[in-house]
């Protein structure tokens, strides 16, 4: 067996991943058997669909800001039929034809069912993390030097700490001038990182409508990314792609896993919220790093493809619900590399 069919006899060896999840939208919420493909790798290239909303739409305002994150989100609406293009035509349009209302939201991405599209392009700045525009990136040298420990708390006096040792930033207050505590911060943490001698903290901020220290730069600095949770859709084909879309954009951005947010990191709001609800976001995570590993590989010059007799899998490799008497399916996956062709049988256990 090549590198690349040894990876994949591992992704078998791994736990099916199933669950019954609900689904939230903001209208109407739904359960789901959320059921992984044959493998947690989505068995197609990317296929980005160009809709650049026009230079002219107020959704766009042109900026360009250099990238620090990737913001994911999803779009909270499991109306049947509004998937990534009934999105992706919001944001083109600047209006949502079905109520008749402006739609002033903006982010450079939409995947689902129906595939990705791309709105605004990267490098420019998007409407979707709720955290204004009116901050640019910056670190502050907070005096703490690099030390074991790295938790940030709030003192009693209002200070940031790190790892126990006060810093000279302040921590934002909340309503009434009130000196806030860890809890206040949100859970994702705050962007620190380390500068030569000591931890630099980037721009925080609180946010009152979520009542929580949240962190600037998902407007100016992120790639928004909303996933689709229309109802009838595969969510796992969802996430996959997304995950593969993710993987371009670190490449591109020179971007690390650590730089993947969920729009909660940037204005306390619970989103994505069915995949925080349902404690997917690491699944999610695992998806990104399957697809980032694969793609080295074909990168490298590797071509791969799948292929089952099974009728309940897609082309793709994906599963849209499981079949109730079977426990394990076979497939056959082959590769070529440098001219030479290898397959290898696996049976997945569900
Ligand atoms: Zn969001």
């Amino acid at each position: 067996m090549n590198e690349l069919l040894e990876y994949f006899n591992e992704l078998n060896d791994l736990d099916y991943f199933k669950k019954k999840i609900r689904v939230y939208g903001y209208k109407k919420s739904y359960n789901y058997n959320f059921v992984e493909g044959l493998t947690p790798y989505l068995f197609e290239s990317l296929n980005i669909k160009n809709k650049i909303a026009k230079e002219t739409n107020e959704n766009r305002p042109g900026k360009i800001e250099e990238k620090k994150y990737i913001t994911i989100h999803d779009t909270g609406d499991t109306l049947p039929g509004h998937g990534s293009k009934f999105w992706a035509d919001a944001v083109y349009n600047e209006f949502i034809k079905e109520t008749n209302q402006k739609y002033a939201c903006s982010y450079q991405y939409v995947v689902g069912n129906e595939g990705i599209y791309h709105m605004i392009p990267d490098n420019e700045i998007a409407w979707h993390a709720g955290d204004s525009t009116k901050v640019s990136y910056n670190l502050y040298d907070t005096g703490v030097g690099i030390h074991h420990h790295h938790d940030i708390d709030i003192t009693t006096d209002g200070y940031f700490s790190i790892g126990g040792i006060k810093s000279n930033i302040m921590a934002p207050r909340g309503e009434n001038d009130k000196i806030l505590t860890k809890d206040d911060i949100n859970d994702q943490g705050l962007t620190l990182v380390k500068g030569e001698n000591n931890y630099l903290l980037g721009e925080v901020y609180y946010n009152e409508t979520y009542q929580k220290i949240c962190n600037r730069g998902g407007n100016n600095n992120s790639i928004g990314i909303e996933i689709s949770m229309a109802k009838g859709e595969n969510l796992f084909v969802n996430l996959a792609r997304c995950a593969k879309l993710v993987v371009k954009l670190l490449k591109e951005n020179k971007l690390l896993m650590s730089d993947i947010k969920q729009h909660h990191f940037f204005s306390g709001k619970n989103c994505p919220q069915t995949l925080r609800e349902n404690e997917l976001w690491d699944y999610f995570l695992h998806l990104i790093d399957v697809e980032a590993i694969v793609d080295s590989y074909l990168s490298d010059g590797y071509k791969l493809s799948i292929e089952t007799k099974c009728e309940y899998v897609n082309e793709n490799g994906s599963i849209d619900k499981l079949p109730g008497a079977v426990r394990g399916i076979e497939y056959i996956v082959t590769t070529e590399y440098q001219g030479k062709k290898e397959t290898a049988l696996f049976v997945k256990l569900i």
